[in-house]
């Protein structure tokens, strides 16, 4: 009974991977319908081609990198609420901004992007390597930041782009804190979205 989703969230949405590069892509909604973008492109890398969606359980040997930091060989799904962020303004529905400037002793600096009506949904499922899985497990959202940061592309966290870039991760993985799901999958041959361990028995 603990894994009921709640009828209210939106359907959830399909693992996609490309079925050019095996990688991941992510799924976003706008006027002209859904459309596809790579997962590494969202984190500011480039690609050279455009994405030919599909199921990840209809790829074979899919490149299952770090939805965090995008180390290559994830180890970990882990399972949170689904969350859309419209891309042209970041909604800020989770995030404790008293706590962020209490720590920082900084104003954060909310910034909206001029971007056209895209809604970006990251999906219930997060895949993690090794390092990350390890700050999520000890729930240290400040360590995530720092070390998904450090493994960005300078360009995108050079001046002032590093506050808009703390502000979006930290939004997003207040998110996922905060509707983790006990319990993670552990990520094998054949088994893209994860073996999970089986609920105890009577689990409230
Ligand atoms: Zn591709
Ligand atoms: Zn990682």
């Amino acid at each position: 009974m603990t894994t009921t989703p709640n009828p209210a969230e939106p359907p959830s949405v399909e693992v996609m991977y490309c079925r050019r590069c095996r990688r991941a892509v992510n799924t976003r909604t706008g006027p002209s319908g859904v459309t596809y973008v790579h997962a590494v492109e969202v984190r500011g890398e480039t690609v050279d081609h455009r994405p030919d969606p599909a199921p990840v359980t209809e790829i074979s040997d899919p490149l299952i990198e770090c939805d965090f930091c995008s180390a290559p060989d994830a180890a970990w799904i882990y399972r949170c609420a689904d969350q859309r962020t419209d891309v042209r303004r970041v909604t800020a529905r989770v995030v404790d901004a008293a706590d962020y400037q209490a720590r920082h002793h900084a104003a954060r600096t909310r910034r909206t992007e001029t971007e056209h009506g895209i809604t970006q949904a990251w999906g219930e499922r997060w895949s993690a390597c090794a390092g990350c899985a390890d700050l999520i497990e000890a729930r240290d959202l400040y360590g995530l930041i720092r070390r998904v940061v450090e493994a960005m592309p300078a360009k995108l966290t050079r001046g002032n782009r590093l506050v808009r870039v703390r502000g979006h991760l930290h939004d997003t993985y207040t998110a996922v804190f905060d509707t983790l799901a006990p319990g993670r999958g552990r990520i094998e041959p054949g088994h893209p979205l994860g073996v999970w361990p089986a609920p105890p028995e009577g689990a409230p």
